[in-house]
């Protein structure tokens, strides 16, 4: 389809073009029952399946070990930041954060609010991963939550830190899928979907049963991971749009050949711009240290503002959507999720290339 734009959105983000046409071919009529998955009870046969296969579909994909449950739940990942201190964090123990940029800082904040809260590190500048190699952790620590890829920042854990017995969390908002992982090096994760998984209103969570033993008995119904495990993910009205859409887009990425294939792919797409960084002697000027930098999103600067400014309005006149960077950070920034096509970075790789040669 030739209208589709060259679409790097940070989330929500571009959708697989397959996924699409397939939800809109089943708009009105699911599997051939007269209405469409928004017309349907979430208690009806069709969509326990549905929430069945998309979870059997996640274990598949991720390799996800026995012993781990796997929710759809509400409230996108900042729901989440405060939902881990509430049910993990309690009386006479800590939580340990390890900050690499802005979404970390968020999950911080929550964890503060209900009790105990320790920065294991932070750089002084979100510029990489700190060294992960002698981090030492409090016998009373709660868990330790890590962000493996910051959004804003463009950066991404290529290792995991090794915390022994003490429970690792981690949010992967903006790389869940991009890459395999081992599942088993941690005991939770979670992500919203509106990057690698699908629409925004699901937030996917995969958690180790023994972690649920110790839930306070004072926290409110919903905010509790019992509740959604009992009831898998059924306890109220699921989002079950959002959860159709992500079923489609995990057996696209099946399609695709799995994670290693879509890791492969990844690493290429992202090779293009970054090339084109290393390549511009200082034209381009990437802002992460290159063994953390991600393979999700590229942040990037010019040498001066109006350089930038100029470089936002050429590209959104090509065709360019999404490249302007978090208004926090300022500068560009190329999301360049699972379902962006090769062609797209491809197209802003010879962009920025052209870019330089008339402006540099
Ligand atoms: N964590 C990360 C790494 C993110 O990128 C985002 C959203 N951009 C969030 C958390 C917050 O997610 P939500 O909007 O689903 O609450």
């Amino acid at each position: 389809m030739s209208n589709r734009a060259y679409n790097f959105n940070a989330g929500p983000a571009a959708l697989p073009l397959e996924v699409l046409q397939k939800a809109q071919e089943e708009l009105v009529d699911y599997q051939g029952i007269g209405m469409s998955v928004m017309e349907i009870s979430h208690r009806s046969k069709e969509y326990e399946q549905l929430n069945e296969e998309t979870q059997e579909l996640l274990s598949e994909l991720l390799n996800i070990p026995s012993g781990y449950k796997t929710l759809f739940l509400q409230g996108g990942a900042s729901t989440q930041f405060a939902m881990i201190p509430l049910n993990f964090l309690n009386a006479g123990k800590v939580s340990n954060y390890i900050i690499t940029g802005s979404w970390g800082k968020k999950a911080l904040k929550e964890s503060k609010l209900i009790g105990e809260t320790f920065v294991s590190a932070q750089p002084e500048k979100f510029s990489h991963v700190p060294d992960i190699s002698q981090l030492q952790l409090q016998n009373d620590s709660a868990y330790l939550h890590i962000t493996s890829n910051e959004t804003i920042e463009g950066i991404q854990y290529q290792q995991f830190p090794d915390t022994g017995s003490i429970p690792l969390i981690a949010d992967m908002s903006s790389d869940i899928l991009c890459r395999p992982i081992d599942v088993s090096q941690f005991a939770m994760i979670y992500a919203g979907a509106q990057k690698n998984l699908g629409p925004s209103g699901v937030t996917l969570v995969v958690v180790r049963e023994d972690l649920l033993e110790d839930i306070p008995d004072h926290i409110p119904t919903m905010l509790r991971y019992d509740t959604h495990i009992k009831a898998n993910s059924l306890y109220n009205t699921p989002p079950v749009y959002s959860v159709y859409i992500v079923n489609l887009v995990l057996k696209w990425i099946k399609e695709k050949g799995g994670l290693e294939q879509i890791e492969k792919i990844n690493r290429e797409k992202t090779k293009l711009i970054y090339d084109v960084i290393d390549e511009s002697q200082g034209f381009y000027i990437g802002t992460v240290d290159k063994k953390d930098r991600s393979i999700m999103n590229i942040p990037f600067r010019l040498k001066d503002e109006h350089l930038e400014k100029q470089f936002l309005k050429q590209s959104e006149e090509d065709g360019f959507v999404g490249l302007k960077g978090h208004r926090s950070v300022g500068g560009m920034r190329a999301s360049t999720y699972n379902a962006v096509p090769f062609e797209s970075c491809k197209a802003l790789s010879q962009f920025m290339v052209e870019f330089q040669k008339r402006n540099g």
